[in-house]
């Protein structure tokens, strides 16, 4: 068996079964999503629309594409007709696009709010208090194509646990607070391959998965 077939079904012994995995092909060929999607693999994760387009192109259908990455307003067209999860969702006006290009495929595509929780200036997200101003506008209730089913968050890249910790902890409190008035909010989606365990333990129910998957990336 393959590395990477056995990454995957180490995975899913690891994972608590309700624990979605979402295997992170960024920079990875199309026969390494071939070899994790014929030990069972459905979901995949990309950081590049352009990318994620042309794999959903070659591979077969029943996919689950997840984009991760930061999103372009103006490339949002390009997933549009086959996107299942936007995760890193960041405003009003990129849900506006979002929904107007899904509307134009009869579709409805669900989103993520990207939350700040790092302490580090490149993350992207919205505070907590912009992401409960963002669910509570009224002008949210007229787009009817996309739907808003949980938050997602990046934790400092560190070696230090505790902050690690904290910042999980942040955000699954604010996941918690949001699901009173918002039960629609069901995914947390936090922890990747060198910080699932904490964030499993933290009460994460989906995790990004890349490296520890398909081996360390190759930018060239
Ligand atoms: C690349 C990436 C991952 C996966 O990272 P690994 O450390 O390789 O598991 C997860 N989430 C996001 C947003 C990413 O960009």
């Amino acid at each position: 068996m393959s590395d990477i077939s056995e990454n995957i079904k180490m995975y899913r012994d690891l994972l608590p079964e309700e624990t979605t995995l979402v295997a992170v092909s960024k920079t990875k060929p199309i026969e390494d999503v071939l070899e994790a999607y014929h030990t069972g693999q459905r979901i995949f994760g990309e950081n590049k629309i352009q990318e994620m387009a042309s794999k959903w192109e070659a591979l077969p259908k029943d996919i689950e594409w997840h984009m991760i990455g930061h999103v372009q307003r103006n490339k949002v067209k390009y997933m549009a007709p086959f996107v299942h999860l936007i995760h890193a969702v960041d405003s009003l006006k990129l849900l506006k696009e979002i929904d107007k290009q899904a509307t134009k495929h009869d579709r409805t595509i669900q989103c993520l709010l990207q939350i700040k929780i790092a302490k580090e200036d490149s993350k992207f997200g919205l505070s907590i208090e912009d992401a409960t101003i963002l669910l509570t506008s009224e002008m949210l209730q007229e787009l009817e194509n996309i739907k808003i089913v949980g938050l997602m968050g990046m934790a400092t890249f560190t070696d230090n646990e505790a902050q690690i910790i904290s910042e999980f902890k942040i955000l699954k409190d604010s996941f918690d607070i949001l699901k009173k008035n918002h039960p629609y909010l069901t995914t947390l989606s936090m922890g990747m391959s060198g910080d699932f365990k904490l964030a499993i333990a933290e009460g994460s129910t989906m995790v990004r998965i890349g490296s520890s998957i398909f081996g360390a990336r190759n930018y060239n």
